[in-house]
C-alpha cells in the first residue's frame, strides 16, 4: 500500500486510524507475509491469527477485533514484533486493543483474564508489589469461582509461596501513584 492509499484509507477507516494513533504504529505497511504468526508462540490458542488482526484492523473490522480472544491471551512476549520485516510492533498493538477492549461497548473475548489484569494492578497500585493471596481474592470474589485450582493453591501455600500478610510498602509510593494517576489520566483522554 502506497503512503497515499495508506492516508486514504486511514480517512476512511476511523477505526484504523483510531488504532494507529494510539499504537503510534504503521499498520498499512502489513503486506501479509505473516512472519508475526509463524513465531508467534500462542498462536495455537488464539481465535485470530497476527497477521489475521492486522488486516481485520485494515478493513476496519472493530467488533471482531475487540472481541477477540488473541488481544488477551497475547503474552507479550514480542517474538512478532521482532520477526516482522516492516518493524511493526505488533505486541505494542495487542497492547493499545486490550486498552480500547476494555473501555469498548463489546464483552471481552475471554471473560477471565481481564478480571486477572485488574485485580493484578489493583494490588500493585495499594501494595506497590504483588501479594498473591490478595490477587487470589480479589480474584475469585470477581468471577465467583472459587473452588478451580483450590488444590494449586494450598500446595502452593505450603511451599512457602503464597504468604498470608503483604510486606510492607517497597519504596516509591508515591511515584508509583504518580505512574497511576497519569495512567488514569491519559485513559480518560
Ligand atoms: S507478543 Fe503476543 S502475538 Fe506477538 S508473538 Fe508474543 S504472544 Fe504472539
Ligand atoms: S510480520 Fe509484519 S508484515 Fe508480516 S504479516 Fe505480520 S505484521 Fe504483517
Amino acid at each position: 500500500m502506497t503512503e497515499l492509499n495508506a492516508r486514504e484509507n486511514q480517512k476512511a477507516n476511523p477505526f484504523l486510524s483510531e488504532v494507529a494513533q494510539a499504537s503510534g504504529e504503521k499498520i498499512s505497511a502489513c503486506f501479509q507475509c505473516q512472519k508475526c504468526s509463524a513465531g508467534c508462540p500462542i498462536a495455537y490458542a488464539m481465535d485470530v491469527l497476527p497477521n489475521q488482526m492486522l488486516r481485520h484492523i485494515q478493513y476496519g473490522h472493530r467488533e471482531k477485533v475487540l472481541t477477540s480472544n488473541t488481544i488477551w491471551i497475547c503474552a507479550s512476549c514480542y517474538t512478532c514484533s521482532v520477526r516482522c520485516p516492516n518493524n511493526i510492533d505488533i505486541a505494542k498493538i495487542m497492547d493499545t486493543l486490550r486498552a480500547l477492549a476494555v473501555h469498548s461497548e463489546f464483552k471481552p473475548g475471554e471473560k477471565d483474564i481481564p478480571i486477572f489484569h485488574s485485580a493484578f494492578l489493583d494490588t500493585i497500585k495499594s501494595r506497590g508489589r504483588i501479594h498473591e493471596l490478595s490477587l487470589i481474592l480479589q480474584f475469585k470474589s470477581k468471577t465467583k469461582d472459587f473452588f478451580k485450582d483450590a488444590a494449586l493453591g494450598w500446595k502452593m501455600y505450603r511451599k512457602g509461596k503464597i504468604k498470608l500478610l503483604p510486606s510492607k510498602f517497597c519504596g516509591g509510593k508515591k511515584e508509583v501513584k504518580e505512574i497511576f494517576n497519569a495512567f488514569e489520566k491519559g485513559a480518560r483522554q
